[in-house]
């Protein structure tokens, strides 16, 4: 046999291949042609889209619509490839308003299904259908119907066996599709949406619903009621939505939507600003709520990235990542960050099930001394409540009257439980009355918040205020660290740390923030160490002195099991009272637990 003869020959793919290879790129799975087709009707003006599933979409997706329709002759284009009517020369690809424009995902579909298409014009008396499998189509036939479109996918990969193995359970694929609805769906107001499986109605929003209706249908209650609106612009770029309470944030970033002129995306930069505009709010690796809207120009974002369209390149993107965590920022400090009492109420209710006994849930650490306490003995055999340290009466009865004068940071907010009894538990936590029932605060997460909020303000205003030492402290860090401190020696000069070399090896610590209240020189100074090696940021970054401020506030402040006067409690009340940032500690541990009236209710089975 001739080595020509078994040389492969170049040919061109038959049409059918091509479409498939293509197919390979967009359409994965179910929930793919879901988002292809609703993203259609979207495209046509649509007000009402229902999808139609069976089997998880397996065995039929069917998306119905009430937009412009297609021309009968139009029809059999929609499904050639690279036939869209959305963009026609190169310099439209420059400012894509549409949805669609790469005039694929017909093709594809059609080459990997049995396709069905009906669709009617609005001012056509009958409308056009035409069925395709395997890339044949047949002829045009005329046909009643609605106006508006309808195609139905069946059976999808029945000619590619080996994509049809990738597909998940019925249940899996179910809920893909599902989510790519709802995501449309909250991307898309003033759109209807229906969608129902096996005959079942799974999901469905009005026309006429805003987001918060959205989040609520989809979402439930508890999440729609405690967002906290949004809202910026710069210049023609708005930004519009909700954010939620941190209590919400979730392992995966499945609640965090973003959505670019109506177009649900995923994308890096936009996950890293949600992160910036909840840092000290919210625990590491915990991936904030948020329901975000951006409507911008179109020429200033490429949305031709990737096939599925969903990344993005913004043209000028340090600014948008500024603007964007700018105008977060105050919403997220918003939101409520208390830990609701309900919630551990149900947490204490399940370990009594399990344990019988009502031992410490605020066990008393370190042990208390005598002076001013409940005997500590008794305390610590859990035989009597924890209350440890009674206040005197309301040093002013009449609620709101005058705030105590003689604090060193009084409140200025009128808060009118303020001046209210209060109790201080185990020396650590601080139990006070409120209009709707009664809060515990941990005082010493909620000392940091304050110290820290305190020192950034200063900061901001390059105003930090030292105390500078006669003699300084000194502090072994080995030559490596030395070196790399001594680069930062600058910058941390901003935030009131005042750092100097002693030799090989050795910092002097000459002065540190006069705000702090016991500042621990060598801890900070060796915490400023792991936050520089851990950050890798520019020695200038404000994100690196915020976390050396944060540091300082953490090691120089009321530490739990302090004993706290009354008057320097109801000054950190007072404070507190005053603070905009006073419901987590910059580590983002809560500062407080809520109980209302409801949750007592509950605890005694009164409702
Ligand atoms: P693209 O959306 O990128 O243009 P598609 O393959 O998804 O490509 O669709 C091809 C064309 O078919 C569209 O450009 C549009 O003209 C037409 N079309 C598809 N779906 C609909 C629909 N639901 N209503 C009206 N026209 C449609
Ligand atoms: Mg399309």
């Amino acid at each position: 046999m001739s080595l020509a003869a078994q040389r492969p020959r170049i040919a061109v793919l038959p049409e059918l291949v091509k479409n498939q290879i293509a197919a390979g790129e967009v359409i994965e799975r179910p929930a793919s042609v879901v988002k292809e087709l609703v993203e259609n009707a979207l495209d046509a003006g649509a007000t009402r889209i229902q999808v139609d599933l069976e089997e998880g979409g397996v065995k039929l997706i069917r998306v119905t619509d009430d937009g412009c329709g297609m021309e009968a002759s139009d029809l059999p284009l929609a499904f050639a490839a690279h036939a869209t009517s959305k963009l026609s020369n190169v310099d439209d690809l420059e400012h894509i308003a549409t949805l669609g424009f790469r005039g694929e995902a017909l093709a594809s579909i059609a080459s990997v299904a049995r396709v069905r298409a009906f669709s009617r014009r609005h001012d056509a008396p009958l409308g056009a259908q035409l069925e395709i499998e395997g890339g044949r189509a047949s002829d045009v036939r005329e046909a009643g119907g609605a106006a508006g479109t309808s195609i139905e996918v069946r059976d999808l990969f029945f000619n590619t066996p080996a994509r049809r193995r990738f597909l998940k359970t019925t249940a899996t694929e179910l809920g893909r599709a599902l989510d790519v609805i709802q995501r449309l769906a909250l991307a898309q107001i003033g759109v209807g949406f229906v969608a129902t499986h096996d005959g079942r109605r799974l999901f469905d929003v009005e026309p006429s619903m805003d987001l918060r209706a959205r989040v609520r249908r989809t979402f439930g209650a508890e999440l729609a009621d405690a967002l906290v609106p949004v809202s910026g612009a710069d210049g023609d770029t708005r930004l519009e939505g909700f954010v939620a309470p941190v209590r919400f944030a979730r392992g995966d970033t499945s609640r965090q939507m973003w959505f670019l002129n109506g177009r649900p995306l995923r994308d890096k930069i936009l996950a890293r600003v949600l992160r910036d505009a909840h840092r000290g709010f919210v625990v590491d690796g915990k991936q904030p709520t948020a329901f975000l809207s951006l409507a911008m120009d179109p020429a200033k974002v490429d949305v031709n990235v990737h096939p599925a369209k969903a990344e993005v390149r913004f043209r000028d993107e340090r600014r948008m990542f500024g603007f964007l965590v700018a105008a977060l920022r105050p919403a997220v400090q918003s939101t409520d960050m208390a830990t609701p009492g309900e919630r551990l109420l149900s947490f204490a209710q399940r370990r009594d099930d399990t344990a019988h006994t009502h031992t410490h849930t605020l066990a008393p650490q370190p042990a208390p001394r005598q002076h001013g306490f409940a005997d500590s003995g008794a305390l610590a055999r859990g035989e009597r409540p924890m209350f440890v340290r009674e206040s005197l009466a309301p040093s002013t009865p009449q609620a709101g009257a005058s705030t105590p004068a003689r604090l060193d940071e009084p409140a200025r907010r009128g808060d009118d439980t303020l001046c209210g009894p209060f109790l201080q538990v185990a020396r650590t936590y601080i139990v006070r009355a409120l209009p709707d029932g009664f809060e515990v605060l941990d005082q010493h997460a909620l000392h940091e918040r304050l110290t820290f909020e305190q020192l950034r303000e200063e900061f901001e205003r390059g105003a930090i205020e030292v105390q500078r030492r006669l003699t300084p402290e000194l502090v072994e860090v080995g030559a490596a660290h030395a070196r790399l401190l001594e680069d930062h020696f600058e910058a941390l000069a901003q935030v009131g740390v005042l750092l100097g070399r002693f030799g090989e090896g050795v910092i002097a610590v000459h002065g540190l923030p006069a705000r702090l209240r016991r500042p621990d020189a060598e801890s900070l100074v060796r915490d400023v160490i792991a936050t520089i090696e851990a950050s890798g940021a520019a020695p200038d970054s404000g994100v690196l002195m915020e976390e050396v401020l944060h540091r300082a506030a953490c090691r120089s402040s009321v530490m739990a099991g302090d004993e706290l006067s009354e008057i320097e409690i109801r000054a950190l009340l007072a404070r507190a009272a005053d603070s905009p940032h006073d419901q987590t500690c910059p580590h983002a541990r809560p500062t407080r637990v809520r109980f209302t009236l409801a949750d007592l209710e509950k605890a005694f089975h009164r409702r």
